[in-house]
């Protein structure tokens, strides 16, 4: 029915997705096909990357009170949110660490990168968390446990972080599932298996059910999710109230017709390379550049869309991370213009990149816009013209993409095998 890649069950925590998104996309539907995708114990696991004397043992990040705990923390039965005088006392040789917001925030934006490069429908719902539907994905890049091993492997070698997934054919049974699967799991309810995942769980897994409706359902021998399930919408009636009755009836029946809900238009679109830790000469890693900004230039011009800014990540042994950028006078789609503005950031950066040692690379074009067909692009003078991209797009559409290659990159292979989506 599922099958679990992580070892211990977690405590799920309830979560409401903020109100609907402009743009609905897909449906629920009977194949598991949407994953949600949550960061273990976020903030205590970048302090543990960060700060190798702190991996194992129990991590406390906050200051009054307990922002994140490590998992050795939580075993000891720490909570989120609690005061950091009580935690102390369930775990006294916790080490409490001040919260870093700025790292936080810059690794939840690789993260959510890495979501976007899975697939074009990602709901993020926090700073660590988003429901991704991979749907119709299944030609280009496999089945939604293959993509959710994948997505779970590159968050781990291009950020560092262990994440859960859960996989199902509602957003939230895929939310309980991954909660179920944690820490640094993956779990995958199949169609047909709902009911039998589902009713053995605590009703507090429920959406909605909080400490007191959990309380009110206790006080009527309902503990267990199946239990709900028996009594009933009508039966539930004079214990929550119309409302909540019939919105936990339904999820108790695995009843989910959410969809998941993209934002708007995205703003910029991005690749990247993870490197590993072996010294990399100046000539590799300009041919790496080059096979970026060759997959990033058929995204944008597949998307009919110009960018104005291009934008070199860098990471390097440490962990530690650089960002360059670079905004062009006029929007472009073209490649060799994007490539020359990358390679000049990555020139600039060689004598960091010297000292530091890169682990990844990555190239994000930022200052999006729809592409208008009056607006010529300007390219640099010297170098092939766009209608060497053109014909290198229909190349690689009729024969596939690894049909041209550039001659730097011959032998390295395309670098990752993630499939161009439409952006
Ligand atoms: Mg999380």
């Amino acid at each position: 029915m599922f099958e679990s890649d992580g070892g211990l069950r977690g405590r799920g925590r309830t979560h409401h997705s903020p109100g609907p998104g402009p743009r609905a996309r897909i449906a629920a539907r009977p194949q598991a096909s949407i994953l949600h995708a949550d960061l273990d114990s976020f903030y205590a696991s970048v302090e543990q990357r960060d700060q190798p004397h702190l991996r194992g043992k129990p991590v406390l990040v906050g200051g009054g009170v307990v922002l994140a705990a490590s998992y050795e923390a939580k075993a000891r039965g720490v909570r989120t949110p609690m005061n950091i005088g009580r935690a102390l006392q369930l775990c006294p040789e916790a080490i409490v660490v001040p919260p870093r917001t700025s790292e936080y925030a810059q690794a939840s934006k690789e993260v959510f990168a890495i979501f976007f490069d899975t697939t074009p429908v990602v709901e993020g719902i926090s700073i660590d968390e988003a429901f991704l539907d991979v749907a119709g994905l299944r030609r280009v890049a496999g089945e939604p446990r293959t993509i959710a091993r994948e997505l779970r492997a590159r968050v781990r070698r291009e950020v560092g972080l262990p994440i859960s997934v859960g996989i199902a054919g509602t957003k939230f049974l895929a939310k309980v599932a991954s909660a179920a699967s944690k820490p640094d799991g993956l779990l995958l309810v199949e169609h047909g298996g709902e009911l039998e995942f589902l009713h053995p769980l605590p009703v507090q897994r429920l959406w909605g059910v909080g400490p007191v409706t959990a309380e009110a359902l206790r006080v009527h021998g309902i503990e267990r999710i199946g239990q709900l399930a028996e009594l009933g919408e009508q039966g539930l009636r004079p214990i929550v109230g119309r409302a909540a009755a019939r919105h936990l009836h339904a999820l108790a029946w695995a009843r989910d017709p959410r969809r998941v809900e993209t934002g708007r238009r995205r703003r910029s679109i991005g690749a990247q390379r993870a490197l590993g830790r072996r010294a990399r000469t100046p000539d590799e890693i300009e041919a790496y550049l080059h096979g970026l900004t060759d997959r990033l230039g058929r995204r944008l011009r597949n998307a009919d869309r110009v960018c104005r800014t291009v934008v070199l990540r860098l990471r390097f042994d440490d962990f530690t991370r650089a960002t360059r950028s670079h905004t062009l006078p006029d929007s472009t789609d073209h490649t060799e213009t994007i490539l020359r503005t990358a390679l000049g950031l990555l020139t600039a950066a060689m004598p960091l990149i010297h000292e530091r040692g890169l682990t990844l690379i990555g190239l994000a074009l930022t200052n999006l816009e729809d592409a208008d067909p009056r607006q010529l692009t300007l390219p640099f003078e010297h170098g092939p013209g766009p209608e060497l991209d053109t014909t290198l797009d229909e190349v690689r559409t009729r024969f596939g993409s690894s049909a041209v290659t550039r001659a730097a990159l011959l032998g390295r292979g395309e670098g990752l095998s993630v499939p161009l989506l439409p952006d």
